[in-house]
């Protein structure tokens, strides 16, 4: 099994937690907890940033919202790397609520790596015709699903490389893929991981991939799966990217808002 760490790797002089800025150095424990400047809007004695009281705080949230699209399909029984990567590239640049429906579609069809090289592209695309892009999509999961029934026997094998070595396949799905079907310690770092990481000030990273070498680092490895299991609805329905809620955010005292200029 590959280890997180063998993914990107984080150099010293890249981005960086809060705790590492020269103008704020306060301690790290094991347990991810880390001191952060007093929060704006808050009255009295600095915070304390402990990732463990964030993300515990947020599972009790987001229980009424909708899953992220991912976690409800393997929730429902397409839980297998090669299904996992294909609902993955459907929802490239697509909303979960469609990401949904049009995987099942595409499940109804086919399931195992040779039933989908088995389909017709055309067949393929009608299937996912609602996500953005799908033409394109089509045919890379149609050609995904024929390298694997060629070249690794008809099951995709949980591993990063091949993954990787896809055309259209990402950091962010092989992550997702290897994490909730293969059972690897993997952060899945989206949009929403990104943003919300770094408004805590927990993160300073200006992209995705930069922020998932700063989480491989720093966050203890209990939440490396979950984290986008949790923030993926969070952000959709709490720590939005225009407006967030944050008077009746439950995690507001320990947030340092980085670049937050106008809320709820
Ligand atoms: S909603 Fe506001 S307080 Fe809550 S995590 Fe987002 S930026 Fe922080």
């Amino acid at each position: 099994m590959k280890t997180p760490a063998s993914g990107t790797a984080a150099k010293p002089s890249q981005p960086t937690t809060r705790a590492q800025t020269p103008a704020d150095t306060p301690s790290t424990t094991a347990a991810g907890t880390r001191g952060v400047p007093p929060n704006e809007g808050t009255a009295g004695a600095p915070a304390a940033f402990d990732v463990d009281e964030v993300l515990r705080r947020i599972e009790a949230a987001v229980q009424p919202f909708p899953k992220a699209a991912l976690f409800e399909l393997a929730q429902e029984g397409f839980d297998s790397a090669f299904e996992q990567l294909m609902a993955c590239i459907v929802s490239i640049r697509t909303r979960d609520e469609t990401t949904l429906v049009a995987a099942r579609r595409l499940f109804a069809l086919a399931r195992t790596p040779a039933a989908v090289a088995a389909l017709e592209v055309r067949a393929l695309d009608e299937a996912i015709a609602d996500s953005t892009y799908h033409e394109a999509k089509a045919w890379q999961m149609h050609a995904i699903a024929r390298t694997v029934v060629e070249e690794h026997g008809g099951e995709l094998p949980c591993d990063e490389a091949v993954l990787l070595g896809f055309r259209g396949v990402g950091p962010k799905c092989a992550n997702l893929v290897l994490g909730i079907a293969c059972g690897q310690p993997r952060i899945g770092v989206d949009i929403h991981v990104h943003r919300i990481t770094n408004r805590w000030g927990y993160v300073h990273a200006r992209t995705p991939e930069l922020s998932l070498a700063v989480l491989q680092r720093e966050l203890p490895r209990r939440w490396w799966v979950d984290i986008n299991r949790l923030l993926v609805p969070f952000g959709k329905h709490v720590c939005t990217p225009a407006l967030p809620r944050c008077s009746t955010c439950p995690v507001r005292d320990l947030c340092a808002r980085v670049g937050v200029t106008k809320h709820r």
